[in-house]
């Protein structure tokens, strides 16, 4: 189940890295990147708030 962005979705508001900074940065162009795809469940609750907030609906964990 990696965590994951969909970079054709992304725009670079970069709210996910507020969400959790440990999951989530944003690249050299302001795109999301995911630091670590495959967080354990202690991440569950932040995870839930980064979907719950990228405005595009690009965050997924499938
Ligand atoms: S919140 Fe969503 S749109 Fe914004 S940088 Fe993160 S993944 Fe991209």
């Amino acid at each position: 189940m990696p965590l994951a962005i969909d970079s054709e979705k992304c725009q670079g508001h970069g709210r996910c890295t507020l969400a959790s900074p440990e999951l989530f940065d944003v690249d050299d162009d302001g795109y999301g990147t995911v630091l670590n795809p495959e967080p354990g469940p202690e991440y569950d609750g932040d995870i839930a708030t980064a979907i719950g907030s990228c405005p595009e609906q690009a965050i997924s964990r499938t």
